[in-house]
């Protein structure tokens, strides 16, 4: 069985690009018959906070994924220990003592005389004296992995053919001087432990790949399949990092979008598919395939996004709205559903509908809508009431077209646009179209 993870750090909330993610995770899952790992990095234990957490769960739902298993790093600090040890027996990592100066001094010393910035392994050299002074100094060491300095192959899912060759890199730290954890380690203990089989992530993350393959193997893991894609650029051409808060998955929501519009917008994104709204996730499964995604970095628009939102709200059905609205019914949303960029924006029908509304109606208007409203057809009213009505107007006035239809719209709604008259005028009503066009 397929196996992915979804593993955000709760040390704030998530983000488009994080929410991303977690949608190509969850497709895939729901594509394979798979299941989906929430993981939460939080072995950053100063930084992460359950209410991020709890934040991100909330985010999660949200986007209509249930995970099938919730695991947190924080609780397996006794494992990662374990794994360390072991690979601190077999020579695998070493311990380091440079400070973060001195590190930054080699760097510029090697870029200076054109060499790349590689850590050059010197306290492997150290002698048993030099050991001892910055032991004496009370000097803690951080530790690294020692790489095979080897190519490392693999086909990803979404890039085709990775070659990296980690001679080309700098042994990575895997802990902390204070005895914490970089991320690296965990996340392959981590991924070796829960049997992923899958690893679908940003690009960001292809170096790291190379490096945690190797880590995989040392460890005596299997190495999961990789699928790296491209990142997030805002309709800038710009990183989103600026915009992030704006872009969080909380206040996407907040901002009143509907979640399958968020969801349809990021498994779509950077695709050969047309970005379109999906009422129901089984269409973004069907249609799910890694292999579409493009290796090019995807555009995140605002605006392309609200206006999927708009389009899928005209082609939502009644009963997928009503518990979330306590007013109207299925003849209400009908009319106002191709008229609403936001769910909230029906609210604002509905009080044209309802409201006591006394328009002033131009000079040249004045003897049109009080011929109309003498031609008011007695009830019951039903979608065809407006046709009828107005060709009674048509033959009783010398209006046609826009100058028969606008100020009467305008009498009867307020507005110079909106839904069609013909659906919103049994909703107004027979006694509220008189009212309206009356007194003038
Ligand atoms: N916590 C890591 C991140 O958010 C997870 C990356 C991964 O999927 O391995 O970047």
């Amino acid at each position: 069985m397929n196996i992915v993870r979804f593993a955000p750090s709760p040390t704030g909330r998530i983000h488009i690009g994080n929410g991303r993610a977690a949608i190509l995770n969850w497709l895939f899952a729901l594509k394979t018959n798979g299941q989906f790992i929430l993981r939460y990095d939080d072995t950053d234990t100063a930084r992460s906070t359950q209410e991020f957490a709890d934040g991100i769960k909330t985010d999660v739902e949200w986007l209509g994924i249930t995970p099938h298993r919730v695991e947190w790093q924080s609780k397996r600090f006794d494992r990662y220990d374990e794994v360390a040890a072991d690979l601190r027996a077999r020579g695998l990592i070493y311990a380091c003592y440079e400070t973060a100066d001195e590190l930054d001094r080699r760097r510029k010393r090697q870029q200076a005389r054109g060499l790349p910035p590689i850590y050059d392994r010197a306290s492997l050299k150290l002698t048993a004296e030099e050991l001892a002074v910055f032991q004496a100094e009370g000097r803690k060491p951080h530790w690294r992995f020692k790489l095979a300095n080897a190519p490392v192959d693999w086909v990803d899912m979404i890039r085709g053919p990775v070659h990296i060759d980690t001679a080309t890199l700098s042994d990575p730290v895997l802990i902390r001087e204070d005895g914490t954890y970089l991320y690296t380690l965990p996340s392959v203990i981590d991924d070796v432990d829960m049997a992923v089989t899958h690893v679908i992530r940003g690009e960001d993350h292809v170096v790291n790949t190379a490096v945690q393959i190797e880590i995989t193997r040392a460890i005596g893991g299997v190495v999961p399949a990789y699928g790296h894609y491209s990142m997030l650029l805002g309709s800038d051409g710009k990183g989103l990092s600026k915009r992030i808060g704006s872009l969080s998955i909380q206040s996407l929501r907040e901002s009143g979008l509907e979640s399958m519009a968020v969801v349809s917008h990021a498994a779509l994104l950077g695709t050969s598919d047309n970005i379109h709204p999906c009422t129901d996730i089984q269409e973004l499964v069907d249609g799910f395939d890694l292999a579409k995604l493009s290796r090019a970095p995807a555009r995140f628009d605002e605006a392309e996004l609200a206006g999927l939102n708009a389009k899928l709200l005209h082609m939502t059905p009644w009963s997928a709205v009503k518990d979330r609205l306590n007013f109207g019914d299925e003849a209400f949303w009908l009319a106002v559903r191709g008229n609403i960029e936001k769910l909230d924006d029906a609210k604002f029908w509905d009080d044209v509908i309802q409201q006591d509304l006394k328009m002033d109606v131009a000079l040249e208007d004045v003897d049109f809508i009080a011929k109309a409203r003498e031609l008011v057809p007695q009830e019951p009213w039903d979608q065809t009431t407006w046709k009828v009505w107005t060709e009674a107007i048509k033959a009783a006035t010398d209006r046609k077209g826009k100058a028969l239809f606008m100020p009467l719209r305008q009498v009867l709604t307020g507005q110079d646009h909106g839904p069609e008259l013909a659906a919103l005028l049994p909703l107004i009503g027979r006694q509220r179209v008189l009212d309206r066009m009356g007194l003038i």
